[in-house]
């Protein structure tokens, strides 16, 4: 395909304009981080799979006619920037759900969608049912939120949340239903996928333990925006222990009164 439709361009572009982002923040070392849209709603009745250049893969049958743009399995995010159409595609899922074709991008030699692959169309599909606006996906790897996983606090999601939103008001308001402290899964296994899901039928951002952070949105810079404003949280609690105190906090009558912006 050479022309996408001038609003999965404009996607695309916000994914490169966050990855960006992720790199200058540290936050993209490597291969970490992989990003995917839902982009089905702008295919509909087209016929897009390639029967000459299918590849076998097991998807959920409820996956048959997804369309999935996905960054690529050990490609660098920072790579995103600039050469995107070498290390992110387009994957069409046949009818049967048993294979997919890439039908744009993936132009590097050997390319290959993420190895979190399954992961990624499980929570598009579980957020076409339960948060059908959420289209887009953002796994990568913040510093702060990383750290405080290793922290004892991280065994206690309530307690762990709110010394997150006692730090500064815009917690509270845009991360509203929290991080979710996921222990700790192998990356790529279906296990992961699971839990993940788990975490997202409550909260904004799922935290996986000694690993990194995934959140979901209407686009790439909506779903990076509650990683960005979780980890602040993370950054400044870390920052009042650097500093040798424990930070006072916005009392209980400050957080009542700012759940009226949420
Ligand atoms: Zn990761």
């Amino acid at each position: 395909m050479n022309n996408l439709p001038i609003k999965v361009e404009k996607e695309i572009a916000k994914v490169s304009e966050i990855a960006e982002y992720l790199w200058e923040r540290e936050w993209a070392e490597r291969n970490a981080g992989n990003i995917s849209i839902n982009l089905t709603q702008h295919f509909k009745g087209e016929k897009l799979s390639n029967p000459d250049k299918e590849i076998a893969f097991d998807f959920p049958k409820e996956a048959a006619g997804l369309v999935i743009f996905v960054t690529g399995t050990g490609c660098h995010l920072r790579h995103l920037r600039n050469r995107i159409e070498e290390v992110a595609c387009i994957i069409a899922i046949n009818d049967q759900a048993n294979s997919y074709s890439i039908v744009w991008g993936g132009t590097k030699e050997n390319f290959r969608p993420t190895s979190e692959l399954i992961s990624h169309v499980k929570i598009h599909l579980f957020n076409a049912e339960n948060k059908p606006s959420h289209k887009t996906i953002v796994h990568t790897h913040p510093i702060e939120l990383i750290v405080m996983s290793h922290h004892e606090l991280f065994q206690d999601e309530e307690k762990f949340n709110y010394a997150l939103w006692k730090m500064c008001p815009e917690i509270r308001v845009f991360v509203p239903k929290g991080v979710d402290c996921t222990a700790y899964a192998l990356s790529g296994t279906e296990a992961l996928a699971d839990v993940t899901i788990e975490g997202l039928k409550n909260r904004d951002v799922v935290l996986w333990e000694k690993h990194g952070a995934l959140a979901t949105g209407e686009n790439a810079e909506i779903a990076f925006d509650y990683l960005d404003v979780a980890n602040k949280g993370a950054k400044l609690l870390l920052t009042a222990w650097n500093a040798g105190f424990e930070p006072v906090g916005l009392t209980d009558e400050e957080l009542k009164e700012l759940e009226t912006f949420i």
